[in-house]
């Protein structure tokens, strides 16, 4: 039987409802953003109160923030703090946020104005990946959507100092992600639900790596010529940045259906 096209793939899979993908208003991305946050924690991509995601504030020279000390299923639309990229100190001398996440999340969003999310974390697959001098190895399916796709940052210490911005603006030229060198991951999204997929699928193709190098025995690599034709396959590699969105109404109704509640407050 011939490949069938990928738009008719496409109609096989139930359309999202469009009222769950409108990122318009600071409330919206407070939502959504909230959901990325609940989702990390319940899908093991937390790391207590550490690491961070961020989403642009529509309309505004703004961005949102976790409120640093909160776990991420504690999280709620209206604990995430806003931040003007130059406003970032309070009078007192204290960050409005966690200091390496603005420096991160700040440089990134200014950086790269098609990105509208971008999500960090620490995961043992990720970090574990990250100490590797390989990277990803392009050895399973889900690895192979990055392929060619995610740049890699040296690790210069915590990221206290926006010396570091430009070099990670360059490092994502081009590139959904970062292996963030003996550090973690990162993916920037052109929408809310594309960071999610992109840091969800990644941290599988990390995963399975990890789990293939643990059990010792010879790795299978798909033929090259595979590996080089079948990233194209993915309705990711027309805008990679966009990826994922038909996932997001799913993702939803999963927290909906662990927390009626976790929109409100
Ligand atoms: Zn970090």
């Amino acid at each position: 039987m011939a490949d069938v096209p990928i738009e008719d793939k496409q109609m096989l899979v139930k359309d999202a409802s469009p009222d769950e993908l409108v990122i318009e208003t600071e409330k919206d991305a407070r939502i959504n953003l909230t959901a990325v946050y609940r989702l990390l924690a319940y899908y093991g991509l937390d790391d207590t109160i550490f690491t961070h995601a961020s989403a642009r504030v529509p309309g505004e020279n703004a961005f949102l923030l976790n409120p640093f000390g909160y776990l991420f299923d504690e999280i709620t639309p209206d604990s995430l703090v806003k931040i003007e990229y130059d406003k970032h100190i309070n009078p007192d001398g204290t960050t409005k946020a966690n200091a390496a996440g603005y420096v991160i999340h700040a440089a990134v969003l200014q950086g790269l104005p098609d990105v509208e999310c971008v999500i960090h974390t620490h995961t043992t697959a990720g970090v574990a990946v990250s100490s590797l001098e390989d990277g990803i190895l392009p050895i399973n399916q889900f690895a192979i959507e990055f392929h060619d796709r995610i740049g890699i940052h040296e690790y210069e210490g915590i990221a206290f100092n926006t010396d570091e911005g430009p070099r990670l603006q360059r490092d994502l030229e081009g590139k959904v992600g970062l292996i963030l060198r003996n550090h973690g991951l990162l993916t920037v999204g052109a929408s809310i639900p594309a960071a999610f997929y992109l840091t969800y699928y990644l941290e599988q193709a990390c995963r399975v790596q990890m789990a293939a190098l643990a059990s010792g025995r010879q790795i299978r690599w798909p033929a090259p010529e595979v590996i080089e034709a079948a990233p194209g396959q993915f309705t990711s590699s027309r805008e990679p940045r966009k990826a994922g969105v038909r996932m997001w109404p799913a993702m939803l109704r999963k927290l909906d259906s662990i927390d009626p509640n976790w929109r409100k407050g």
